[in-house]
C-alpha cells in the first residue's frame, strides 16, 4: 500500500478527509454498511493537505445511461441562435492560432449590449475596460477570490450557490454565513449595518440560487452604499429571466463586481463563457491575476460564440420570454396541486410538494426519465429545484407529477 493513503471517503455524496489515517489499511472506523453507499478512493500521499482536504463542488448530474428530460442544471432548453452557430463555424478556420488573450470581441459586444439596452449615458457608459471574460462564470467567480479576498474574511447567505464555500476553501478565505429569513429573502438590516467588522467582502446571488428570489436594484445599491469599505460581488447568473441587473451602476460604485454567464439565458453552457462587469481598476486586478495563471482562458470558438450571442438580441429576447411565460404557467399548475412555489425571477422553480416528500418525488421522477435537483441540506430538503424547460417538457413533467401523486 505504500505510495497511497486512504483518505477520501464519499458518504452519500459527502466527502471528507480522514486525517488520522495515513499510508496503509482501510479506515475501519469510517467503514459503514453497503447500504450507506460508502466508496473508498485511493489518493496519493503526494497530495498537499489542501488538496486532500477539499470537498469539491458536485454539479448536477449529466447522465449517460439514457435520454432524460433534463431539468436539473438550469440549462436553456433552446439551441444557440443561428448567428452564434455561423460565428462558430467561421471561426473554426482560425483554430491554428491562439485566441485573443483579452477576448476583446466579447468585451466590446457586452459593453454595447448594456449601453444600448440600459440607455447608459455619460460616465455610466461601459467600455471594454469594464468587462472581464472567463471560462464560464464559475471561473470568473474563482478569480475573484485571489484577486480581492485572499487573507480576508467574506460573508454570504446560508442558502445560496454552493460553489462559494468551495472556492473559499480552495483559496483559503474564511467566511461567515448570513441566514436568509424564513421566506428565503435576505435580511436587509443585517446587510446594511449588521455585519461583523472584520468582513471585507460580500457575495450576493441575484436572483438567488436555488430559491429564485430576486433583490431589487434599489436594495443592491443600498447594500453597496452601506458597505463602501467592502467589495460586493453580485452573481447575476440568472438575472435575465426577470431581475434587475446592476451592470449599469458599476461606474457609480467602486466596490461592485457583477458576474454573469452565457450558460443560461444565452444557451451557451457547453461553450463556457462568463463575464465580470466592474469599474476599470477592479477589472485590471482580475486581469492581472488571470494573466498570472493562464493567458487564454476563453478559446476562439467561445469568444466568437459569445460575441455573436450578445449581438443577436432578437433571439435572446424571444427565447427568454418563452422561458418566462412557461415558468408562470408551470407555477400556476404546481399551485393548483397545492405545492408551495417561491416567486422566481430565474429559469427554475423552487417547489415544496404536498402528499409526497421532495426526496421521493425526485426519485420517482428520475425513474420516469425526468431529472430535477434535490439538495439534502437543512432548510431546503423539503423542496426541489426544477429548471424551466420547453412547454412540452413541462407538460410531460406535470403529467408525471400528477401520476405519481395518484399512486401515493
Ligand atoms: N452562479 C450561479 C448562481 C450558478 O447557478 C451557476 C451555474 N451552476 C454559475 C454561477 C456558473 O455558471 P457557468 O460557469 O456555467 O457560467
Amino acid at each position: 500500500m505504500t505510495g497511497f493513503r486512504p483518505c477520501i471517503i464519499v458518504t452519500a455524496g459527502k466527502m471528507y478527509y480522514d486525517k488520522r489515517k495515513s499510508f496503509s489499511g482501510y479506515p475501519e472506523k469510517k467503514q459503514k454498511s453497503r447500504e450507506e453507499r460508502i466508496e473508498y478512493i485511493m489518493a496519493s500521499e503526494f497530495l498537499s493537505d489542501l488538496a486532500a482536504g477539499l470537498e469539491p463542488y458536485v454539479p448536477g448530474e449529466q447522465p449517460k445511461d439514457k435520454k432524460y428530460i433534463k431539468l436539473n442544471t438550469n440549462e436553456n432548453p433552446y439551441p444557440p441562435s443561428a448567428e452564434v452557430i455561423r460565428a462558430i463555424e467561421e471561426e473554426t478556420a482560425n483554430l491554428r492560432l491562439y485566441p485573443d488573450p483579452d477576448a476583446t470581441a466579447v468585451r466590446t459586444a457586452a459593453a454595447e449590449y448594456y449601453n444600448d439596452t440600459l440607455n447608459l449615458a455619460g460616465t455610466d457608459r461601459l467600455t471594454e475596460d469594464n468587462i472581464f471574460v472567463g471560462n464560464g462564470s464559475d471561473e470568473v467567480l474563482a478569480f475573484l477570490f485571489p484577486t480581492f479576498f485572499k487573507g480576508k474574511k467574506i460573508a454570504f447567505a446560508d442558502i445560496t450557490y454552493s460553489f462559494y464555500p468551495v472556492y473559499a476553501a480552495l483559496f483559503e478565505v474564511s467566511y461567515d454565513l448570513l441566514p436568509l429569513k424564513e421566506d428565503f429573502s435576505l435580511d436587509m438590516e443585517q446587510y446594511c449595518g449588521g455585519l461583523a467588522g472584520d468582513i471585507r467582502g460580500i457575495l450576493i446571488c441575484n436572483p438567488n440560487a436555488p430559491t429564485g428570489r430576486a433583490l431589487p436594484l434599489a436594495d443592491v445599491e443600498r447594500i453597496l452604499d452601506a458597505n463602501s469599505g467592502r467589495l460586493v460581488v453580485v452573481d447575476e447568473a440568472y438575472v435575465d429571466f426577470g431581475a434587475e441587473t446592476a451592470a449599469g451602476v458599476v461606474n457609480r460604485h467602486e466596490n461592485l463586481v457583477v458576474t454573469q454567464t452565457l450558460s443560461k439565458s444565452r444557451q451557451l453552457a457547453g461553450m463556457r463563457v462568463g463575464i465580470a462587469i466592474a469599474s476599470a481598476p477592479l477589472i485590471a486586478g482580475l486581469n492581472a491575476v488571470k494573466n498570472s495563471f493562464n493567458s487564454y482562458t476563453a478559446d476562439r470558438l467561445a469568444i466568437a460564440a459569445a460575441a455573436a450571442a450578445f449581438r443577436d438580441r432578437e433571439y435572446f429576447e424571444t427565447t427568454k420570454r418563452k422561458i418566462m411565460e412557461t415558468r408562470e404557467l408551470v407555477t400556476k399548475e404546481f399551485r393548483k396541486l397545492g405545492f408551495d412555489v417561491l416567486p422566481s425571477a430565474a429559469n427554475f422553480l423552487f417547489v415544496e410538494p404536498v402528499g409526497i416528500s421532495a426526496a421521493d418525488l425526485f426519485g420517482k421522477l428520475r425513474e420516469r426519465g425526468i431529472l430535477v435537483r434535490y439538495f439534502p441540506k437543512p432548510r431546503i430538503d423539503r423542496r426541489l429545484r426544477i429548471t424551466v424547460g420547453t412547454q412540452e417538457e413541462m407538460d410531460a413533467l406535470m403529467a408525471s407529477v400528477r401520476e405519481i401523486l395518484k399512486e401515493c
